[in-house]
């Protein structure tokens, strides 16, 4: 256990945390909403800190970011809980803390000085925070992200959106891209099944645009959860507002955690997301979950031609010249190799 960061003390012993936008006040002996977070006598300490559940080395694009080194490989760790309760989540054994401690999900203790040399010497250009919610392990996370960035290793988060500003602001120098989820535009959606809400998520991804870390946004798409064209077209409007270059990602569903009777989408309310994220200007748009010839590539938004080909998170053919179109020269929004 290790002290937590961004904790005060209330009263009689309870805590108030403000890591992430539950703010929850613990009672001594209890853990917050993530099961990641425990008040002992009025002290709040991350339980999971250096306690890895998975490490893997993931292609960049399977997190997915396109816009963000492409063809390079991200060392992938989780640790066990989430502030989220999803219930499509497809890694509800490890995200949610009490379903991997009834399943007794084993850990592994790493320090972040390993992890960070694990990473350089399997030539891994980033860390990737992923698989469950980076920020309930917030204080690992952290201490990973400023040796990885003193060792020219890039950090990206893969997040729910829903850490604090506080905590945001502070990682932010060392954080460089992360791939948000925009579950839905529905107040109710996030309520009812995230447990959640949805306002801090759409000023999370804001903040991250002022704070400079590169973002793109995935939208996983449930059959009657969150496909009418009006929540489709309130997502595409709210990222064009935003900026146009921000790379949309929309994903199929497949049933899955208590999701498990639910049909996968169709592909033609793909299609349709898609046609809707154009509609609005968004300039970089792409189907995740499901193959089609164009939905993975990324097309010069000037040209139209395509600059990056890519089949099942693998890059078949790269046209990017030092972050230009290959064809007309147009840049393409991102961070890209020199
Ligand atoms: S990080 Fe965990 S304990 Fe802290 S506010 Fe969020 S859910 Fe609650």
């Amino acid at each position: 256990m290790k002290e937590a960061l961004f904790y005060k003390k209330s009263d009689d012993k309870n805590v108030d945390c403000f890591l992430c936008n539950h703010f929850c006040n613990i009672k001594n002996g209890q853990v917050g909403i993530c099961g990641a977070r425990l008040n002992k006598d009025g002290a709040l300490y991350s339980l999971n800190y250096a306690q890895l559940v998975a490490f893997n080395i993931d292609p960049i694009e399977k997190k997915p970011l396109f816009h963000f080194f492409p063809g390079t490989t991200a060392y992938s760790i989780a640790s066990i809980g989430c502030n989220f309760k999803c219930g499509f989540c497809q890694n509800w054994q490890i995200s949610q803390a009490q379903e991997a401690k009834e399943l007794q999900m084993k850990t592994v203790s790493v320090s972040a000085k390993d992890l960070v040399r694990q990473a350089k010497s399997r030539q891994c250009q980033s860390i990737s925070y992923t698989y469950t919610e980076p920020t309930i392990y917030f204080e690992f996370a952290y201490d990973c992200a400023v040796l990885a960035k003193d060792k020219g290793v890039y950090n990206n988060f893969v997040t729910n959106g829903y850490i604090s500003k506080d905590a945001l602001k502070s990682i932010s120098p060392y954080l460089d891209a992360a791939n948000v989820d925009l579950k839905s535009f529905r107040e109710e959606f996030y309520h009812k099944i995230c447990k959640a809400k949805l306002k801090p998520v759409l000023e999370t991804i804001t903040l991250m645009k002022e704070l400079g870390i590169w973002v793109e946004l995935t939208t996983l798409v449930i059959p009657g959860q969150n496909d009418s064209d009006s929540e489709l077209f309130a997502i595409a409007a709210f990222i064009a507002a935003l900026d146009k270059n921000i790379p949309w990602h929309i994903s199929c569903f497949h049933p899955s955690y208590k999701f498990d009777h639910r049909i996968a989408t169709a592909l033609s309310v793909l299609e349709k997301a898609y046609l809707i994220g154009k509609e609005k200007g968004l300039k970089y748009v792409y189907l995740g979950n499901v193959h089609t010839d164009y939905g993975e590539n990324t097309y010069c938004p000037s040209c139209s031609g395509m600059v990056i080909e890519r089949m099942s998170f693998s890059i078949k053919q790269n046209h990017i010249e030092g972050g230009k179109c290959g064809h007309c020269g147009e840049a393409i929004a991102g961070m890209f190799s020199v």
